[in-house]
């Protein structure tokens, strides 16, 4: 391929150099020929003012030895040569072209000298006489044969010159060429197995490098499709700032957070003091910061990677933690510990006023003394009720999974029941049942401790000579009493711990606010539905949807 394209060049070259020539010959031989005309015209007007009639050999000679190219004819008004420098012809002349168009330069073959030439011719009145002057177009031809000679030499020259020009040209263009393409090779990999001329195996390697540029670009924007998504989709906030102060990187959660940032932004135009303070010194030496912020935990940490840091800072990274829940969680613990210490103080206060009452002999008398241990045994047997309910919370929150049992709903209801038949007597209570019985596969502690507190509730609620109807069908059970009932605001948090609408009230019926948050539990584990709706003063209605 190389060689062909050395080859080519040179033929265009040469070819090119031969036209010139030719053009340059044409050109030349063109000058000469109307150089010869005027020299010969000239020779002609010379001959005709120096022959004065009398001697046309001297005169003719004396031109001839100015230019021994020369010939001279004399001719006769009657078309005769009276003399000639070179051998006189016997023909008429009249007829020749120089003579019919006297003053014109002819050209064309002469059979006296066997060459061509030029002819020129004017008559003398004077003396009844044509002078004709000729002259070999030889000159002309010597003087293109010569540059046709040279000429050719010239470009046989130029063009083995520009040939071998061109073959080192290419050669020291090729080295770099293929240092290139092994370059190429080996960002494609591997060793081409493309055998053809350099520029095509450039062009080969050029069109493999382009097919591997293609595909990484399609798995960068993969990758960043993925980085993205996974920034996007995290919970919490990111940012991450350069070395030169910069944020380069914001989540949406951190521009929901920071709703006066924007990419770019300079981080100490965006932040607070103890913010800006803390990205500062991760700038300069490598070290991390808890700071609190809002709802949020932010952490901010040097970044010691190439792609954020300068000479002399070290890149920031910003992680934002929601710690809405964690704080709300908190407050529930300690919300949970003041209450079941302030449940726990009344009937432990109760317990040891009655006991220095005794110890300290004011209660004296055996009534008395009878009364203040029924009492006492009365708060203590509460205190352990909360401490029971307490730990089955415990228990229900802890992932310590307890065996399941295949029951019957309506088998475990009336075995509850049984226990309530003196206080629905004492309150003078219809129980009615609705029972379409199907089984349940739960922990049966659990689903006594359900069933129990929702029944415990329905009795303890509910008015003298009211009603419980219990209706088990379609994998629900519901409980409805014609009791105090619920307001709507309460509704919303009876199922919180130690949470009563009344708490003399459930005190007074033995109740310590923390069933509705083990039926919550209970519910919770086992994937059970629980609604409520309740009218003040008409009764409540419990549905379990299992
Ligand atoms: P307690 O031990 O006080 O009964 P619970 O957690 O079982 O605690 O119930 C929380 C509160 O919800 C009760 O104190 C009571 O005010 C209200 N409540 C629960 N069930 C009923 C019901 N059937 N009728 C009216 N109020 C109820």
């Amino acid at each position: 391929m190389k060689k062909r394209y050395n080859i080519l060049n040179a033929a265009i070259l040469v070819l090119s150099l031969i036209v010139f020539l030719l053009v340059s010959v044409n050109i030349v031989a063109t000058i000469n020929q109307r150089n010869m005309e005027g020299e010969i015209k000239n020779y002609l007007s010379i001959t005709e003012e120096i022959y004065d009639g009398t001697n046309m050999e001297d005169v003719a000679d004396k031109i001839h030895k100015a230019n021994s190219k020369l010939r001279i004819t004399f001719i006769s008004s009657d078309g005769k040569v009276l003399y000639d420098t070179s051998t006189v012809s016997e023909d008429n002349h009249l007829k020749r072209d120089e003579i019919l168009s006297l003053g014109k330069v002819f050209h064309r073959y002469s059979k006296t000298t066997n060459e061509k030439m030029f002819y020129v011719a004017t008559y003398l009145d004077s003396y009844s006489l044509y002078i004709r002057v000729s002259m070999p177009e030889e000159s002309i031809t010597d003087i293109s044969n010569s540059l046709i000679t040279y000429g050719s030499i010239a470009i046989i020259l130029i063009g083995i010159v520009s040939i071998f020009v061109m073959w080192l040209i290419s050669k020291l263009s090729v080295k770099p060429l293929k240092s290139e393409i092994s370059k190429l090779s080996d960002i494609v990999g591997g060793k081409t197995l493309y055998n053809g001329s350099d520029i095509e195996r450039l062009s080969y390697e050029i069109d493999r490098t382009r097919d591997l540029i293609e595909n990484k670009i399609d798995d960068i924007e993969q990758e960043k499709k993925k980085v993205d998504y996974i920034l996007e989709n995290i919970n919490h906030g990111l940012i991450i700032i350069d070395g030169k102060g910069k944020i380069i990187i914001a989540n949406k959660i951190a521009l929901t957070i920071f709703n006066n940032l924007s990419i770019n932004d300079s981080y100490n135009s965006i932040f607070d003091e103890n913010i800006v303070d803390a990205i500062s010194k991760c700038m300069v030496e490598e070290s991390s910061f808890s700071i609190e912020y809002e709802n949020y935990v932010i952490n901010i940490s040097s970044l010691n990677t190439a792609f954020v840091k300068t000479a002399i800072s070290y890149g920031v990274s910003m992680f934002l933690y929601d710690v809405t829940d964690i704080k709300r969680l908190e407050k529930m613990k300690l919300d949970f510990f003041a209450n079941a210490s302030h449940e726990l103080k009344s009937p432990l206060t109760t317990i040891i006023g009655y006991q220095q009452l005794i110890q300290n002999g004011i209660l004296v008398e055996k009534e008395e003394i009878a009364d203040a241990t029924i009492k006492t045994v009365k708060e203590a047997s509460r205190m352990n009720q909360i401490i029971s309910e307490m730990l089955e919370l415990a228990k229900l929150e802890s992932d310590k999974k307890e065996d399941k049992n295949v029951l019957s709903i309506s088998h475990v209801t009336d075995e509850i029941l049984l226990s309530y038949n003196i206080l629905l007597e004492n309150k003078n209570i219809t129980l009615v049942k609705d029972y379409n019985d199907f089984d349940v596969s739960i922990a049966s502690n659990d689903l006594y401790h359900l069933i129990r507190n929702l029944i415990d509730n329905a009795v303890k609620y509910n008015k003298a000579n009211g009603k419980i109807k219990i209706t088990i069908s379609d994998n629900t059970f519901v409980i409805e009493d014609t009791g105090i009932g619920i307001s709507k605001e309460d509704q919303e948090r009876i199922f919180e711990r130690f949470y009563r609408v009344d708490k003399a009230r459930s005190k007074e019926n033995g109740g310590t606010g923390l069933g509705l948050s083990i039926v919550k539990h209970i519910c919770i584990n086992n994937n059970i539905k629980i609604e409520v709706s309740s009218a003040l003063n008409e009764g409540t209605c419990f549905k379990l949807t299992f």
